[in-house]
């Protein structure tokens, strides 16, 4: 395992996407942060000549549910390794009927229901207000767009993602009410994680796979179908990320990195 090595996009993957395998790897590292352990140690890869960092979100058993994972420590690791630009595969589950088991959806919102999470770097002496106008990488999701397009997968965006405490999931009740809030898709994980990158300076956009519908649709799924349909998505994820990822050692054209010129009281 090296001690040190430097990667400029940074992959962290969500439900399914554990396997660092799935690349063409070239290092292991192990981060400490002054937050503690990320969520596993960073495999170093190789996505089409441009070095990635790779980071299973759950670590890599799914050993850490989404409300315990240290987000904080995450975005460090990444940081410290170099990483400008990161892209969030992620599995969610569909508010909406044309949004369906399968599809991609690039969302440019969010919505945020959680409650118990800590959701900022300047928690101490430096006090930050970052804009979250517009939360995602307008230039990334472009990209991501563009490319899953190409692939001819059924992509949806813009779009709205709602995130919730978790790890129950919602109500019929709670799932109506994001519908009529305007949320399109839902998930666990997006927050703080996307917050933090802005604050870091760091490119962010998400590449949610639909698993499921929600509740509110009264479609049950058995455990075996969401497996199936969580497999391929991870397939159609990975190749998304294949056709992306080397476009983006371009230079970056997006503001992101000077977010905090506007954000510093
Ligand atoms: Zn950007």
């Amino acid at each position: 395992m090296s001690s040190k090595c430097s990667a400029e996009i940074g992959v962290i993957g969500g439900s399914g996407f554990y396997d660092p395998g799935m690349f063409e790897p070239v290092s292991e590292v192990k981060i400490h942060t002054p937050f503690g352990p990320p969520s596993d140690i960073i495999s170093v890869v190789d996505i089409k000549g441009v070095r990635a960092a790779f980071l299973p979100r759950h670590g890599r058993k799914h050993s850490i549910p989404p409300h315990m994972i240290n987000y904080h420590a995450n975005i460090w690791a990444l940081r410290d390794l170099g990483v400008r630009r990161i892209l969030a595969p992620s599995a969610v589950g569909s508010l909406r009927e044309e949004v369906k088991p399968g599809d991609l959806v690039i969302p440019d919102q969010f919505i945020d229901f959680t409650k118990n999470r800590r959701y900022s770097f300047y928690d101490g002496a430096v006090v930050g207000h970052f804009s979250m106008a517009d939360p995602f990488c307008p230039d990334m999701n472009r990209r991501v767009v563009e490319c899953a397009r190409r692939l001819g997968f059924s992509v949806h965006s813009p779009a709205c993602y709602v995130c919730i405490e978790g790890p129950r999931f919602s109500t019929r009740a709670e799932s109506k009410m994001f519908r009529s809030w305007g949320a399109d898709i839902i998930g666990m994980t997006l927050i703080p994680e996307v917050v933090l990158a802005r604050e870091a300076g760091i490119c962010y956009t998400t590449v949610a796979t639909v698993t499921d519908y929600d509740v509110w649709a009264d479609k049950p799924v058995t455990a075996q179908e969401v497996v199936e349909t969580l497999k391929s998505n991870v397939e159609k994820a990975k190749k998304v990320l294949y056709g992306v990822v080397p476009g983006l050692a371009e230079r970056r054209e997006c503001a992101c990195e000077r977010s905090s010129e506007s954000a510093l009281v």
